[in-house]
């Protein structure tokens, strides 16, 4: 089967006609050829979306919104088809894909309402007969550049808010996961979004992803993926609003006083849930040591019990990692454990045969200048850090270059308010794995995570400028505080 570009309301080739394959993770198998797109086309698709720019824009917000509602009902229609073809495209155990559709359809539904919210401000002015607000404006072209490891749910976190605020929208998903895009960009064209509005090239991030970063008709960039990436971004985007979500190396605390079996439940899904390949995966647990040996031995006996397989069989605890590049990392990170001293409890291995199968790991006696413990692996590969006093523990949590997500398990109400405070990251967890965003509040991390926040309102102010309006119904030339007071 061959897929095309999306670009001013039409399916099309690539202008060099040439392919690439998206292949299942699970089988090795191609699921498809899909149009790599070039320089060209991105410049065609920003043409096109300045073009539609200025009819949806001037669309009043609620009539947008009502296209979104369309969109989720269509989205919650299609759930077990598109969750089905994302097990298949990205590898992620059928569950969690349902969970990814969701999150797309929550999102979609939340940002549906804000067509009749989109609030600004009134404020009281300084001066007497003077009325001061602030409207929401949309910002224009905005691009928006994708992962795979959330290939539903990361898109419509970005393009529910662009449209709704009345962006028009180039978009350039992951390489490795086409298909989900593409679904996704159908179900926005059937909900009745107008030629222009929505663009999507597909290929690769060298071509169509810097294109789309250089263009100057782009105003705003919304950015997942990789740090390194997204330093790049920075450094080639000239002046554009860039949001940018980044790396994790979260962490879990486990302190003396935690339900055992709350905190492993915890770590076991933060940790092997979508193969540890989610930006907020726990790749890091700091226990307290004198339950650590307790909790160690029934963590290994619990992971020891995961089945790895396909992710469309019931059977199945944990798919495949992405790709043959991503199972190599987790092999070079767990020999690099090795070599610096830290010792493995299970796991270590890939699996023989087909697909991309890597084996949940474990690693104790780690130290916090490890690399295991320091940097993104994006793999099943846990680290246990061993701590006395919590001081050690938060400066064991703040350690490393990241800032995401971040939890501890403890009955303490003021170990709990200390974790609040002193934890360098975007979310904190109490008593709850460091996975599980709600669509309403805000997402996004600290340090070398980036510095956005998506979800409920601020998802709005990401993708909306905000007009301050002063209205004088004075009559007559009033200054304002700074120029006349004496
Ligand atoms: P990458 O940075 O490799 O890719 C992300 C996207 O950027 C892909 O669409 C990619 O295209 C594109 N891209 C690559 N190079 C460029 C470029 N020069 N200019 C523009 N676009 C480019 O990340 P991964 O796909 O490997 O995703 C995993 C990363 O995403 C992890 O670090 C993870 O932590 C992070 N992530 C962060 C989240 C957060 O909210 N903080 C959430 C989810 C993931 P192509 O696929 O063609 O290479």
């Amino acid at each position: 089967m061959n897929y095309g570009l999306y670009i001013n309301g039409k399916w099309v080739k690539s202008t060099s006609d040439e392919t690439f394959e998206s292949v299942n993770p699970a089988t090795e198998k191609s699921i498809g050829n899909f149009a790599a797109g070039n320089e060209l086309d991105a410049k065609k698709a920003v043409d096109a979306a300045e073009e539609a720019f200025e009819k949806w824009s001037s669309t009043p917000a609620p009539k947008r919104g009502e296209i979104l509602l369309r969109a989720a009902q269509l989205l919650k229609e299609n759930k077990e088809r598109l969750a089905r073809l994302e097990t298949i495209e990205m590898g992620k155990i059928l569950e969690e894909a349902r969970g990814d559709v969701q999150e797309a359809i929550d999102i979609t539904e939340y940002m549906a309402g804000e067509g009749r919210r989109l609030f600004g401000n009134t404020t009281p002015s300084e001066l007497p007969n003077k009325f001061c607000m602030t409207v929401r404006r949309p910002i224009g072209v905005v691009g928006v550049i994708t992962p795979w490891n959330f290939p539903i749910a990361i898109p419509a976190w970005k393009m529910a808010p662009a449209l709704v605020c009345g962006n028009t929208v180039v978009f350039k998903p992951a390489s490795d996961t086409p298909l989900c895009a593409i679904e996704y960009v159908k179900i926005l064209e059937k909900a009745g979004v107008p030629k222009g509005v929505i663009n999507m090239v597909t290929g690769s991030g060298e071509t169509v992803g810097s294109a789309i970063v250089k263009n100057k008709k782009i105003r705003a960039l919304s950015f997942t993926g990789s740090r390194d990436t997204g330093d790049w971004i920075t450094k080639n985007a000239g002046i554009k609003k860039i949001s940018l979500e980044m790396g994790g190396k979260d962490g879990i605390i486990v302190m003396d006083d935690a339900d055992l079996k709350l905190a492993i439940d915890g770590v076991i899904w933060a940790a092997f849930a979508t193969s540890g390949q989610r930006c907020t995966a726990a790749s890091r647990v700091i226990v307290h040591s004198s339950i650590k040996e307790k909790f160690v031995h029934e963590l290994v006996i619990r992971t020891n019990r995961l089945r790895l397989g396909s992710g469309l069989k019931s059977t199945t605890d944990m798919g495949p990692l992405i790709n043959e590049a991503a199972v190599r990392k987790s092999e070079t990170y767990t020999q690099v454990g090795r070599n610096q001293g830290a010792r493995m409890l299970c796991g270590g291995v890939r699996l023989p045969g087909r697909g991309f199968f890597f084996k949940p790991t474990i690693f104790e006696n780690v130290t916090i200048d490890m690399k295991i413990s320091q940097e993104e692996i994006f793999g099943p590969v846990l680290s246990i850090i061993e701590f006395n006093k919590i001081d050690e523990a938060i400066n064991i949590m703040n350690s490393i270059e990241y800032g995401l997500s971040s939890s501890i398990y403890t009955k303490n109400i003021d170990m709990a308010f200390r974790a609040i405070e002193k934890i360098d990251a975007g979310i904190t967890y109490i008593n709850s794995s460091s996975i599980g965003a709600e669509v309403h509040l805000p997402f996004g991390g600290v340090k070398q995570t980036g510095h956005s926040r998506e979800g409920g309102i601020t998802g709005i102010d990401e993708f909306s400028e905000i007009k301050t309006v002063y209205v004088d119904y004075s009559g007559k030339l009033q200054k304002a505080q700074i120029d006349n007071r004496k």
